[in-house]
C-alpha cells in the first residue's frame, strides 16, 4: 500500500520517537499527531521530581519540538477507530483518514475512589503536577498510597516539601521492583529522611467526600489533608474496542510492534506477544523510545523491521538517592561493591544472578555515565 498519509494517536515520548524515526529513515508523506493533551509533548519523568517540587518550571519538561511538516491536532481525543475505512474518529466529531496509524495512547492511572466519590489525586499528568502541588502549598500531612517508584518519588517530594507524609502498602516498598536489599537500602533512607511507612493487608479504601484519608484492610483509618493514589497504570486502549484490533490489556503487538496491516503501536499501550505466547508489558521510558523507534520502521520499511530490543536501562530518585540500573531485577543478596561503600550511600554495585547470565549494574549517588554503567554490564556478562 502506498503510504501517503501516518496517523500517529498519542501526544508523548513514544508518538514523538515514532514522528523522528518516520523521517529519519525517509517517509517524507504527510503526517498527523492526535494528542487528548493541550499541551506539546512533554516528558512525564519530572512531573514527580523537579516540577512537583518547583525546583524545575513545566517549560523544562517539554520535549523538543516537531518539525514543521507535522499537523498537530491538540487537545481532541481518538474515540473510535475504524480498520475498514482506515479513519480515526475524533471526539470534536472531525475524522482523520491514514494509511499508516501508529498507536501511542500510553496509560491512564488506576483510581482507588468509589464512583462519585471526589478529591483523590493521582499523578500522570502535568495539571495532575499543578493540582498536587498547589494542593500541597497549603497543606501538612499527606498519604500516598502505593509504593512503586512513582509513590516513593511522590512521597519523597511531598516529604521535601515539609508535609507529614504516610506511605500506604500491602507490600514493602519498591520490594518487587528492586528487589529486598534495595528496597530496603531506600526504605532506610526514607524513614531517615521522615517517611512513615504503614503496611496493610487487604485493600486499601479511601474514605470521606472528599477524599480526607484512607481505611486499611485491617480497619485502622489514616487521615491526611492530601491522599495521593499511585497504585499502577492501565494501558489507554479503549477506544480501540470496536476496531477488531487485538486488544488484551493493551494492543497486542508482535516484537516488531506490528498490530495489522498497516497498522503498529509502541509505549505504555502496548503489550508484547512473546513467541511462547506470553504478553508481557513495559511501561517505562526506554521502552516507549526503542518501540516508537521500532513501530516507524514496521510501518514504513517492513522489508527492514527489526525486534524491538529496549535498554534493560531505569532509574530513580528519591530520598536524596540518585539509583540508576542497568540490568534486570537486582539479586536477592547483597551485590559485590565495585567501588564507593553503601555507609556514605555512594556506591557502584553489581549482582551476579544464577538464573540469567547477565549481571546487574546499580550505581548510587554515583556518577557515573550511562553508557559506562552498560559497558560495565557487558564486561560482567562477558560479552
Ligand atoms: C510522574 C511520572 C514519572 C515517571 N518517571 C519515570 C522514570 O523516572 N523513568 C522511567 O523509565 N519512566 C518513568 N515514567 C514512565 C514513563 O513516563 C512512561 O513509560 C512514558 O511516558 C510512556 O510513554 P508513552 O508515549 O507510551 O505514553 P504516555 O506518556 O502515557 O503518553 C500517551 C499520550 O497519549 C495521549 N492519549 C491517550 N489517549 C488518547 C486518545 N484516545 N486520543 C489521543 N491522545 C490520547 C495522552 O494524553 C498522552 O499524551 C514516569 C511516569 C510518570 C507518570
Amino acid at each position: 500500500m502506498t503510504m501517503r498519509r501516518v496517523v500517529v494517536v498519542g501526544g508523548s515520548i513514544a508518538a514523538v520517537t515514532a514522528i523522528d524515526a518516520l523521517r529519519l529513515h525517509g517517509y517524507e508523506g504527510s503526517i498527523v499527531m492526535v494528542s487528548a493533551e493541550r499541551h506539546a509533548p512533554y516528558s512525564r519523568v519530572p512531573l514527580s521530581k523537579d516540577v512537583l517540587s518547583g525546583a524545575s518550571s513545566a517549560e523544562t519538561a517539554q520535549l523538543p519540538a516537531l518539525d514543521d511538516s507535522v499537523d498537530l491536532i491538540l487537545g481532541d481525543r481518538a474515540t473510535t477507530l475504524d480498520t475498514t475505512s482506515r479513519t480515526v474518529e475524533l471526539a470534536s466529531g472531525a475524522r482523520v483518514p491514514f494509511d499508516g496509524l501508529v498507536v501511542a495512547t500510553g496509560a491512564r492511572p488506576i483510581r482507588l475512589a468509589e464512583d462519585g466519590q471526589t478529591g483523590e489525586l493521582v499523578l500522570r499528568d502535568l495539571p495532575d503536577a499543578m493540582v498536587i502541588a498547589e494542593r500541597a502549598s497549603h497543606a501538612t500531612s499527606a498519604i500516598v498510597v502505593g509504593g512503586g517508584f512513582l509513590g516513593m518519588e511522590v512521597a519523597s517530594t511531598l516529604l521535601d516539601l515539609g508535609l507529614a507524609v504516610t506511605l500506604v502498602d500491602r507490600e514493602p516498598p519498591l520490594r518487587r521492583l528492586l528487589g529486598p536489599w534495595m528496597a530496603s537500602l531506600v526504605t532506610t533512607a526514607a524513614v531517615a529522611k521522615g517517611l512513615r511507612v504503614v503496611h496493610g493487608s487487604g485493600n486499601v479504601q479511601l474514605i470521606g467526600d472528599p477524599v480526607d484519608g484512607v481505611r486499611l484492610g485491617d480497619g485502622q483509618t489514616l487521615r491526611a489533608d492530601l491522599v495521593v493514589s499511585a497504585v499502577g497504570d492501565r494501558p489507554a486502549a479503549e477506544w480501540l474496542a470496536s476496531s477488531g484490533l487485538p486488544v488484551r490489556g493493551g494492543v497486542v503487538v508482535d516484537e516488531q510492534c506490528r498490530v495489522a496491516p498497516g497498522v503498529v503501536a509502541a509505549g505504555d499501550v502496548a503489550v508484547v506477544q512473546r513467541p511462547a505466547g506470553l504478553l508481557t508489558r513495559s511501561p517505562h521510558w526506554t521502552n516507549a523510545v526503542e518501540q516508537g523507534r521500532v513501530a516507524a520502521i514496521s510501518l514504513i520499511d517492513a522489508d527492514n523491521a527489526v525486534e524491538a530490543r529496549p535498554d534493560p536501562y531505569y532509574w530513580t530518585e528519591q530520598f536524596g538517592l540518585n539509583i540508576k540500573i542497568v540490568g534486570n531485577l537486582p539479586g536477592l543478596g547483597s551485590p559485590e561493591i565495585l567501588d564507593g561503600d553503601v555507609e556514605s550511600r555512594s556506591a557502584l554495585l553489581q549482582w551476579g544472578n544464577s538464573c540469567e547470565p547477565v549481571a546487574t549494574i546499580a550505581a548510587i549517588n554515583y556518577r557515573i555515565a550511562v553508557g559506562r554503567l552498560k559497558k560495565l554490564r557487558a564486561v560482567g556478562d562477558g560479552t
